[in-house]
């Protein structure tokens, strides 16, 4: 049995892993695009802020490890699947053929079509590649300027922060993580980012970059500001060695609020899309990813998908989201490879948790934190002159607990898991609990062990 994976990140290396363990004969083949050993974009802040080094970031260590397991690692980039013929074409022409394939391409950072995003000093961070450009631009004393404050845009402000620079976040939403907190907790996460010296724009779109003539001009010559950030970042220039100096910004930045800020380095942090053009006319049917059952299996038998490009049922919302986060990426990889090996398992369902820390504040957003029509809220704040506070919002459907929101209560992080992805009845504790949303930790003690002792004796 052939086993094709696409994509070497934490999906395909830890599909790739678990399909060895049951099926020691089979063979095993991993394609990835990307010129580095697996590794892991989660560390990539890590990795920003110095506290480790490039081989910190890849997922398995030990040179011989793939190969050790009889797993092949194969560069190149998929372009088309032949569902019927059971085949994938990679960008060099060649093909490769497979029993079982598994999808797993992850997402890539979607370009703002804004002018002058296209230019030197602008970028994702996404990649190894990525990280390596900002780090060479962002410096003590650089002025930076993030567009976007969404999830993975608030974990790389922290990394920013950690490197001393000057950073400007413009965040289109009206208020921080718009896709996972609410208006309050979202305002609070404003106050303590601007209490800690970032400038942040709500409400305000990045309307173009512009390099000022002069520096342009300069440029051309290979020795001013924006010569030297092109040639860092590997643009062209004739000094690659050149370190951009971090005063006199290279770009002005222009906001629809009419203000204008100076940058010399820009990070585009505006969303991420699945990597599923290259099945288009293979058969595989896809939403917003590669549509996928219980099984992670796809419309095409013997064909699944996992991780950031995969879409999966989740229980909770009850439609089938993608739900881009690391732990998403292990559970389907490892439900898919079983079922590939022929021992059928179901995914439980796509967790919707995702916990922050911005520049130390904590926050969490669990499952349908916008709740439902027709069900319960409560909602406790406690600001803090200066920025920060505690908030917790809790969402209800019939007695159970859907969704919330918190800042600070870190304490209730595992108890707020517990109750939504385990859809315990509350009962009498939901009104309880819509009085004091504080007594979360009573409410699971006695719900989920009621539910559990239950479910044990049926
Ligand atoms: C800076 C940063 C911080 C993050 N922090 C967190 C965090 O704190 N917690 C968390 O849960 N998640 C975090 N994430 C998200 C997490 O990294 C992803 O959810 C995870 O990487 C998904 O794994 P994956 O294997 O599905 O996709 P990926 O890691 O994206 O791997 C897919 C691989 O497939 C390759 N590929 C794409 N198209 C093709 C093709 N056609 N042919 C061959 N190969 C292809 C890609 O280049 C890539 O190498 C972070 C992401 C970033 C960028």
């Amino acid at each position: 049995m052939k086993h094709l994976i696409l994509g070497a990140g934490p999906a395909g290396v830890i599909a790739a892993e678990t399909i060895r363990k049951h099926a020691p004969a089979d063979e095993i083949v991993i394609v990835g695009d990307e010129r580095e050993a697996p590794y892991s974009r989660m560390a990539i802040p890590y990795l920003l802020m110095g506290n480790i080094q490039e081989p910190g970031t890849h997922l398995r260590h030990g040179g011989d490890h793939y190969q050790r397991l009889g797993i092949t690692l194969h560069h190149g980039r998929a372009v088309k699947l032949d569902s019927a013929a059971r085949t994938v074409t990679l960008d060099d022409g060649s093909t490769l053929a497979f029993d079982r394939l598994l999808i797993a391409t992850g997402s890539s950072t979607v370009k703002p079509p804004i002018p002058g995003a296209d230019g030197p000093g602008v970028h994702p961070c996404w990649t190894l590649e990525d990280a390596r450009a900002i780090m060479k631009l962002a410096r003590p004393g650089a002025q930076v300027l993030q567009m976007g404050a969404g999830f993975i845009g608030c974990i790389i402000m922290e990394a920013l922060a950690a490197r001393g620079v000057k950073l400007s976040v413009v965040e289109m939403g009206d208020r921080m993580v718009p896709r996972m907190m609410g208006p309050t907790a979202g305002g609070m996460i404003k106050d303590w980012c601007q209490a800690k010296g970032v400038t942040v724009y709500t409400g305000a779109r990045v309307e173009a970059i512009e390099r000022p003539a002069a520096a342009q001009q300069s440029g051309h010559g290979g020795g001013g500001l924006l010569g030297k950030i092109a040639a860092a970042v590997g643009l062209g220039g004739d000094k690659p060695e050149a370190r951009p100096e971090p005063h006199g910004a290279a770009m002005n930045v222009r906001l629809s609020t009419g203000q204008t800020v100076a940058a010399d380095l820009v990070i585009s942090a505006v969303g991420v899309r699945p990597n599923i053009g290259f099945l288009e006319h293979s058969g595989v049917r896809c939403l917003v990813g590669v549509l996928t059952d219980e099984h992670l299996q796809t419309n095409v038998p013997g064909i699944y998908a996992a991780g950031d490009c995969a879409e999966a049922f989740d229980k909770i919302a009850g439609k089938t989201i993608v739900s881009a986060i690391q732990p998403n990426a292990a559970e389907q990889a490892r439900v898919a490879a079983l079922n590939m090996v022929g021992k059928p398992i179901e995914l439980r369902g796509v967790t919707q948790i995702n916990v922050l820390d911005t520049l130390g504040l904590i926050s969490a957003s669990f499952g349908n934190w916008e709740g439902v029509a027709g069900g319960q809220h409560v909602e406790l704040t406690e600001r803090e002159a200066g920025g920060g506070g505690r908030h917790l919002s809790l969402q209800f459907a019939d007695d159970r607990l859907i969704g919330c929101n918190a800042i600070g209560w870190t304490q209730h992080v595992g108890v707020m898991r517990g109750l939504v992805e385990g859809q315990v009845a509350l009962g009498p504790w939901k009104d309880k609990l819509l009085h004091d949303p504080t007594r979360l930790m009573e409410a699971y003690l006695d719900c989920a062990q009621a539910q559990a002792s239950f479910a044990h004796t049926r």
